[in-house]
């Protein structure tokens, strides 16, 4: 495990200011201080020894990624596209996409001297950091809400993590802001209001899942990712990226972010992410009311739209998931719903061809 010496610095996605390698959990340190948190993107020598270099090579792994992309003509046909592709992340070792961002951060947590790393999560990212964190001998300190699923917080404790319960979602980023800042431990996610997007060297590691549907289905024209604080709709843009500066492909896929309510769409109206849109939603692993600076770049680079999809449309695509055999978590399901809409719309058409993300069954941990 070391880190990758092609790594030459990290530049900020609002001010393009360019930082050596490190640390920086709260993102630009200019932008936070002028009230706008912004992430910051790595920056490597170009190489001709890999094509989507990651920050830690070697890193500690519990065997993620390679996850399968199932194609079915069945869905592509009812929804009136060219060919549709369901990326299953839920094949990773905790059952979730998390697992890639995981293998990066904590390993990198390791070579920076951490003992501990400390996150904000209810579900997926914390049952996914603290398998990691207990694979490489750290420890977790995850802050969850009082509705953490019982699968969730179960999974989490026998990894050995450390569980703090809070009343609401926002009020768990103080209590792993002190632990970040004045007691050491590693940021294993974001603990800021407004928010920015996760460790850089960890959002990393969603850029091979570009790769991955890259080698299996070609160049798709529309990739569909649910989002909340959008790391996982980053990380995969950077991994496009990544194959358009090799030139291995034309453009990019349009990124398509799915939501459970408006939060994006609001935030593309104004170009300011830093509101609060709280609402009621049971895709639990998408909710919240914040968005990120790195979400809205995401869209603009790529040329993708917010879909918002309903509770009642994303339950009804899980139906038809389950009837292929087929398990996601509501929020996952909610990809397909956002393609029936993204087709009325005129956003897709008989010609597409679509990459559903399944980040997750919400059965595992
Ligand atoms: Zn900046």
């Amino acid at each position: 495990m070391l880190m990758n010496p092609a790594l030459s610095g990290l530049r900020c996605i609002r001010c393009a200011t360019l930082f050596p390698p490190g640390d920086y959990p709260e993102g630009c340190p200019s932008c936070l201080e002028a009230g706008h948190p912004a992430s910051l993107e790595c920056v490597y020598t170009p190489s001709t020894s890999s094509v989507m270099p990651l920050p830690v090579l070697h890193p500690i792994t519990l065997g993620e990624g390679d996850t399968p992309c199932l194609e079915s003509a069945a869905l592509a046909q009812a929804e009136g596209v060219g060919r549709l592709w369901l990326k299953c992340e839920s094949a990773n070792p905790t059952g979730s996409h998390k697992d890639r961002m995981a293998a990066q951060l904590v390993s990198r947590a390791r070579l920076a001297g951490a003992t501990r790393v400390a996150a904000a999560s209810s579900g997926n990212a914390g049952v996914s950091l603290a398998a990691y964190c207990a694979a490489a001998g750290l420890q977790a300190e995850i802050a969850i809400t009082r509705n953490c699923p019982a699968l969730q917080r179960e999974a989490m404790q026998r990894f050995g993590a450390r569980l703090t319960a809070f009343e609401d979602s926002l009020g768990r980023w103080p209590h792993v802001a002190q632990l970040c800042r004045e007691q050491g431990a590693f940021a294993g996610t974001n603990y800021l209001n407004p928010p920015t997007g996760t460790h850089a060297y960890g959002v990393e590691g969603y850029k091979p899942i570009a790769r991955e549907i890259f080698d299996h289905c070609g160049l798709p024209t529309d990739v569909i990712v649910p989002t909340a604080r959008g790391d996982l709709l980053w990380g995969v843009l950077l991994g496009w990226q990544a194959l358009h500066r090799q030139g291995l492909i034309p453009r990019l896929p349009r990124m398509h972010a799915v939501e459970p309510y408006a939060r994006l769409s609001r935030a593309l109206q104004t170009g300011d992410a830093r509101g609060l849109w709280e609402a009621g939603t049971d895709q639990y692993s998408i909710a919240g009311g914040t968005t990120t600076l790195q979400s809205l770049q995401a869209l603009a680079r790529s040329g993708g739209l917010p879909v918002e999809v309903s509770d009642a449309a994303a339950a009804q695509a899980q139906q038809r998931l389950e009837r292929m055999g087929l398990g996601t978590e509501l929020s996952s399901a909610a990809a397909l719903a956002a393609v029936t809409r993204l087709r009325r719309s005129g956003m897709l058409d008989a010609e597409s061809s679509v990459v559903l993300i399944l980040t997750s069954d919400g059965r595992r941990g």
